[in-house]
């Protein structure tokens, strides 16, 4: 059965752009086709500037955001990184094939790096390393395929590459994990500033919907996405990022494509009218889930004790086999 491996962060509050760039794929399709684990990756949390108190917080809530958008623990296994230290011990190893060269080349390094040093702190050799330790989350599962937005696409290569490189030094030890992504929505950009994407981890903000939104808050976001002076709906992400990003956005919750969605508006207000309701109504089951979980904390820790445990058992012979490969 193919093995499926994927995680969040929690960097702040979970959003759309998650949700319809990976969470929703893991509910509806991977956990039920695949032998699914999925991750609060705590510790790539640490990477930046932190407030303990802050992570351990919102580790808890992306968990219990996590069930509420369909995880089954029945179909598949939910966890947080750091209760299985099978992470931190692989990604030593992987470290020592990893070339400095090519952690400098990431592009998620060059911006957040970029972006630390404006603000005048330091930039954390964690942030540098981070896509070794996400590589090692992937690698000790025997991944075959890691569901995920666009932007972890070089991540997803690294891991690749180090797998690669690992096997053929030291024998045949990984599986070689590829990435797959939404056919749409697979990059949702900010409602402010369509050239940005839509991130938990930046600055919140009127662009940015969240999965915990009410719903007139959402209606309110989506009604002053930025568009364009154009008066026709085409889609176009070069040319037309506002527009196209709506189009995206509603496509992705109707299932349809945001081509044959851009033929059926003559205004940029129907369209965002009805994206409003889409989002809403797509939000709306993952919402109540979410208050019922929040009603019953036993069960959330139930569901991550049972998936560190298994989550353990299934990394720590491959882990061991890479220590034992390497020379230790
Ligand atoms: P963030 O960038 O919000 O901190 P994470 O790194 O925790 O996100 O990503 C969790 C998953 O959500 C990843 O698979 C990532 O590719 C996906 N994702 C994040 N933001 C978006 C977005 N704006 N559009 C599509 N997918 C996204």
């Amino acid at each position: 059965m193919t093995r499926v491996f994927s995680g969040v962060k929690p960097t702040g509050h979970l959003t759309l752009g998650n949700y319809l760039g990976a969470m929703r794929r893991w509910a509806e399709v991977d956990q039920h086709q695949a032998d699914a684990l999925f991750c609060v990756v705590d510790l790539h949390a640490l990477t930046v500037d932190h407030d303990p108190a802050r992570v351990r917080r919102l580790s808890r809530q992306t968990a219990t955001l996590l069930l509420a958008s369909g995880l089954d623990p029945e179909q598949c296994t939910v966890f947080v990184q750091s209760h299985v230290d099978e992470h931190t011990r692989l990604s030593y190893l992987l470290e020592c094939v990893a070339a400095d060269g090519e952690m400098r080349r990431m592009i998620q390094y060059r911006e957040k790096a970029a972006r630390e040093r404006v603000r005048g702190g330091s930039v954390r050799l964690s942030l540098l390393t981070y896509p070794v330790l996400m590589a090692a989350d992937i690698l000790a599962y025997g991944t075959d395929e890691v569901p995920v937005g666009d932007d972890q696409a070089q991540h997803v290569e690294l891991a690749r590459d180090l797998a690669v490189r690992f096997n053929q030094r030291y024998g045949h030890t990984f599986v070689v994990p590829r990435a797959t992504h939404p056919k749409v929505a697979a990059r949702v950009m900010n409602l402010q500033d369509p050239m940005s994407k839509m991130g938990k981890s930046e600055d919140s903000g009127p662009g940015i919907v969240y999965l915990l939104d009410e719903p007139d808050v959402v209606r309110k976001k989506v009604m002053r996405a930025v568009t364009d002076s154009g008066s026709d709906v085409v889609y176009d992400r070069e040319a037309r990022p506002g527009p196209a990003n709506l189009l995206e956005i509603l496509a992705a919750c109707e299932g349809r494509s945001p081509e044959e969605l851009s033929g059926a508006y003559s205004s940029y207000g129907a369209l965002k009218k009805d994206t409003a309701e889409a989002v809403v109504e797509v939000l709306r089951p993952v919402q109540e889930r979410h208050r019922a979980l929040c009603a019953d904390p036993e069960h959330v820790d139930e569901v991550l004790r049972t998936g560190s445990e298994r989550a353990r058992e299934m990394a720590r012979p491959r882990v061991d086999a890479a220590y034992r490969a390497i020379g230790l």
